[in-house]
C-alpha cells in the first residue's frame, strides 16, 4: 500500500494520529527532504526507514519505489510540508501507483491552501489554486490577465523574493484589486494583511517579507474586506503594525 501522509504546515503538533502511526508502521517512508522529516519523526519517536524523493530524482525513483510496493512493501510519501503532490513531489509516484493497481490511500491533514482561504475572509464555497504564478513577468501577467472576470477566490503559493513582483502584476492587470497576503501559517509569526496589491507592493519594497506566503483574492465586486488598520494596538511585539495578528504558533524547530 502507498500511503499519501500530510504533514504540519510549520506547527510540529499538527499531525494526525493517522499519520504517527501511518509513519510508525509503515516499511519505508519516501521523504522530500530526510534531514527535514527526520524533525517531525524524532519529536513523536518514530524510527522508520527514510530514502529521499524529491523533484529531481522524482522520475528516476519512481520505478524502484513502484518495484517495493509490488513486492508487498509499505511505503509512506510525504514532503516538507503539506500534502504531498500539491505544489510538492508525489504526482508521478501516486499516478504510477494508481496506473498500476497498486492500493494507496491517503492520510488527509495540514494543506496551506486550505488554511489560508479559511483564514482569509473571503468566500470559500468557490475557489481555485493557481500553485505559484510564473517567475518571469510576461509568463506571470499573462496567467493573471487569463483570471479577470474570475468570480471564485483565486489562491496563489509565491516565494517571498517575488512577492513585490507578483503584487505590482496583479495590480497592473487586475485593476489593483484587493490582496489578502497570509504568511507563517501555524507558526509563531502567522499574520495575515489586506489591502490593495499596489500598497502591498509598496509596504513589501520597504520592508522585504521573510517566511512563506501565499496570495488570495476574490474579483466579485461585492466582496470587501475591511483593511487591517495600522494603528491597532492589539498587535503582539513580535508583528508589525498592519498585520492581523492571530494567536501564537509553534515551528519546526521550538514545538
Ligand atoms: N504541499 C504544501 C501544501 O500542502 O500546502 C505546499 C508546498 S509548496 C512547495 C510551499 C508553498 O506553500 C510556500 O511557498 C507557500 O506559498 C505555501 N506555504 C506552505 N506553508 C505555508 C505556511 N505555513 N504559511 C503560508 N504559506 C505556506
Amino acid at each position: 500500500m502507498l500511503y499519501i501522509v500530510s504533514t504540519p504546515i510549520g506547527n510540529l503538533k499538527d499531525i494526525t494520529l493517522r499519520a504517527i502511526e501511518t509513519l510508525k508502521s509503515v516499511d519505508l517512508i519516501a521523504a522530500e527532504d530526510t534531514r527535514h522529516t527526520r524533525i517531525l519523526l524524532q519529536a513523536y519517536d518514530i524510527f522508520t526507514p527514510m530514502t529521499s524523493f524529491f523533484e529531481q530524482n522524482e522520475k528516476a525513483k519512481t520505478e524502484g519505489l513502484i518495484e517495493q510496493l509490488r513486492q508487498g512493501k509499505n511505503i509512506a510519501l510525504v514532503s516538507d510540508a503539506g500534502t504531498p503532490g500539491i505544489s510538492d513531489p508525489g504526482y508521478r509516484l501516486i499516478r504510477a501507483a494508481s496506473e498500476q493497481g497498486i492500493p494507496l490511500t491517503v492520510i488527509p491533514g495540514p494543506c496551506a491552501l486550505i488554511a489560508g482561504l479559511c483564514l482569509s475572509g473571503l468566500p470559500t464555497d468557490k475557489f481555485i489554486f493557481e500553485g505559484f504564478l510564473p517567475v518571469k513577468s510576461a509568463a506571470r501577467r499573462k496567467r493573471l490577465a487569463a483570471l479577470a472576470g474570475e468570480t471564485r477566490t483565486v489562491i496563489f503559493y509565491e516565494s517571498p523574493h517575488r512577492i513585490v513582483a507578483a503584487l505590482q502584476d496583479i495590480g497592473d492587470t487586475l485593476n489593483d484589486p484587493q490582496v489578502v497576503v497570509a504568511r507563517e501559517l501555524t507558526k509563531k509569526f502567522e499574520a495575515v494583511k489586506k489591502d490593495q496589491a499596489s500598497k502591498l507592493a509598496a509596504h513589501f519594497s520597504q520592508i522585504p517579507p521573510k517566511g512563506e506566503f501565499m496570495l488570495l483574492l476574490n474579483l466579485s465586486p461585492n466582496v470587501y474586506l475591511p483593511e487591517i488598520s495600522d494603528d491597532n494596538s492589539d498587535y503582539l511585539p513580535s508583528v508589525q503594525p498592519g498585520w492581523d495578528k492571530h494567536p501564537g504558533r509553534g515551528n519546526w524547530n521550538n514545538k
